[in-house]
């Protein structure tokens, strides 16, 4: 396996830094002159000046007067915050890939910028601030490019692997390569001639563990910032959050409302960083506003879980009322098949089966019952003179007068035509010839209005009486029985009762 060493002698396409960015770094190192010469090396690069000018103008900095030079820009912000803005711009736009990339480098500049800022505005808190902060959480992962530049496939096999795998992205690489992007870094930081401050935090920024003393507190701000960054341009966001709060409240004399706001100007800022360096910001937005949206859809979830439950309920109605509806329409469907049409009495197949039933419980249980047949006396005559629609209201206002005048648990039936037959349950002779009488005395008296005519009609009532004592009789011999004194009534005046005498 390649030691760094190896792979920084083979002959491989180590970018070399931009040489804009070699003369800067040149110029800074020679104390005396930098000033100038610094301004003269930006200056020459119209570019470049106008970017730094922005930066210098930008809330970044928040300065209270306009700078419009380089060097009040030099004289404000002095030569090492020029050089590191210059060197970032420089480092950062060489570096950018082409469009047949297997490798975002949009997207890794933008988490790098993010980081630079994260570093920013945290550093002062965890004192940790100098003016190279940003500059070094910007290249903090400058290895990834290198080592994709150089060995392209070999790191997109690392990326697989990372996929595929838990490693981290270091492990990944390590397994890959023999060394880290921490290391490469470092190395090629040191080996274009940046100075150590900015390249010994690098080396460590993922191995917390390892750091030295001295720049201990540098590199756990490049590992934060990274942590920062990844709220906002990686996954499981929430939790990333919590991490960092926990980090830092907890170590640190922050308060949480404190780093809520930090965490939320990184992402303010950092969309106006992006836009310097001519990156799209995507949709980057403050970490509350992104929490709120997130819980407002949830609002949104929650009440379209409520407006389910209502809509469930109502399909539940729906379902129950269609039942009923159903259990209803049964029901009709059941009187139908037992019910006479016209008249709604109990029709001949039912009254039959009654006769049946009853028998046969008068006979295990030895209780009398009674049978009452009836016709309306004249009839066809009512036909005749009025119609039969008219005839049809005789029969429905008779039918009416019966329902009225029996108990709930006799049955009344129209046993055919204007002929009725009423069995009436554990029924003696007395009190059967009592409702046979009521009946009589109740049609003869009801006055039924058809058409404007008052009609009147009478009935002509046979009786029989299955009693006790009498054992077993059959039903047509029962039926029989009260036709016959239906019929004596008939032949003996019509209007009366007769009761049938064995
Ligand atoms: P009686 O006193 O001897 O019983 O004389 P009646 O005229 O009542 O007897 P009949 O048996 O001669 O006539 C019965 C009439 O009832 C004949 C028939 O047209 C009529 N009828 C039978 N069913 C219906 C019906 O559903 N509607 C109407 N309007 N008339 C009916
Ligand atoms: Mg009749
Ligand atoms: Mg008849």
């Amino acid at each position: 396996m390649t030691t760094i060493t190896d792979f920084l002698k083979e002959d491989i396409r180590i970018p070399s830094p931009p040489s804009i960015a070699v003369r800067i770094l040149d110029a800074v190192k020679k104390d005396e002159t930098s000033f100038n010469e610094l301004a003269n090396i930006i200056s020459s690069d119209p570019a470049l000046a106008a970017k730094i000018l922005m930066v210098a103008n930008s809330s970044f900095y928040n300065l209270p007067q306009k700078i419009d030079s380089i060097s009040k820009a030099l004289s404000i912000l002095g030569t090492n915050t020029l050089k590191n803005i210059a060197l970032s711009f420089v480092i950062a736009k060489e570096l950018r890939g082409t469009s047949e990339d297997r490798f975002d480098f949009d997207f890794f500049w933008r988490r790098a910028l993010t980081a630079a800022v994260g570093a920013d505005i945290l550093s002062p808190v965890i004192s940790a601030k100098n003016e190279d902060t940003f500059v070094t959480a910007l290249l903090q992962d400058i290895g990834i490019i290198i080592m994709y530049l150089c060995r392209t496939e070999d790191y997109l096999t690392v990326l697989d692997e990372k996929r595929a795998s838990s490693l981290s992205i270091e492990e990944a690489e390590k397994k890959v390569f023999g060394f880290d992007h921490q290391e490469l870094g470092a190395e090629v930081l040191k080996h274009w001639g940046i100075p150590d401050t900015i390249y010994n935090p690098v080396r460590y920024h993922h191995s917390y563990n390892e750091i030295p003393e001295c720049f201990q507190m540098a590199s756990h701000l490049l590992l934060l910032s990274d942590k920062i960054s990844s709220i906002y341009h990686g996954t499981h966001s929430a939790e990333r959050f919590q991490d960092i709060k926990n980090v830092i409240c907890g170590d640190y004399d922050v308060k949480e409302e404190d780093l809520e706001s930090m965490i939320d100007s990184v992402a303010n800022k950092s969309v106006e960083v992006l836009s310097f360096f001519e990156i799209e910001s995507g949709d980057m937005k403050p970490f509350s506003q992104i929490l709120q949206e997130a819980n407002d859809e949830l609002g949104k979830l929650n009440l379209s879980y409520e407006q389910l439950t209502v809509e469930l309920k109502q399909a539940k109605e729906k379902a129950e009322k269609f039942a009923q509806e159903l259990k209803d329409a049964n029901e009709q469907l059941r009187e139908m098949v037992v019910r006479d049409g016209l008249t709604g009495l109990y029709n001949h197949r039912f009254f039959q089966d009654s006769m049946d039933h009853e028998l046969s419980r008068a006979q295990r249980y030895k209780k009398p019952f009674s049978l009452i047949m009836l016709d309306i006396d004249h009839f066809k005559k009512v036909n005749d003179n009025y119609g039969h629609p008219v005839g049809d209201i005789v029969l429905k206002e008779v039918s009416k007068a019966i329902k009225d005048t029996i108990r709930d648990c006799d049955i009344a039936a129209r046993y055919g035509g204007e002929e009725f037959a009423i069995v009436l349950p554990e029924t003696e002779v007395k009190g059967a010839a009592i409702v046979a009488e009521r009946l009589r005395k109740s049609v003869e008296l009801l006055k039924i209005t058809a058409n404007d005519l008052d009609i009147n009609v009478t009935i002509s009532v046979g009786m029989t009486c299955h009693t006790v004592s009498q054992g077993k009789k059959e039903k047509s011999e029962m039926i029989a029985e009260a036709d016959s004194a239906l019929y004596n009534s008939k032949k003996t005046g019509r209007n009366k009762l007769s009761i049938f005498k064995s």
